[in-house]
């Protein structure tokens, strides 16, 4: 499991709940309905790439912290 960053856009999220539905133990929503990483590690990455890519304000950004790669959104 490599080590990511992950981070919230608080000025795009919604508050939707997607990605605290789909990575509990990653996301949080804080008491102003925003989504915050409270744990990064709180899932497998798959998991926490598809939370980001579910997040329909495409706030989510993952990050590898070891190499670098962005690994959602793409990069194109
Ligand atoms: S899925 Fe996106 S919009 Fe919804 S709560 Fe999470 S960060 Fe906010």
């Amino acid at each position: 499991m490599a080590k990511l960053t992950v981070t919230v856009n608080k000025g795009r999220c919604i508050a939707s709940g997607d990605c605290v539905e789909l990575a509990p133990g990653v996301f949080r929503l804080d008491a102003d309905e925003k989504s915050e990483v409270y744990n990064p590690s709180g899932a497998a990455d798959n998991v926490i790439v598809a939370a980001a890519r579910a997040c329909p304000a495409k706030a989510i950004t993952v990050i590898d912290a070891e190499s670098g790669a962005q690994l959602f959104p793409i990069k194109k």
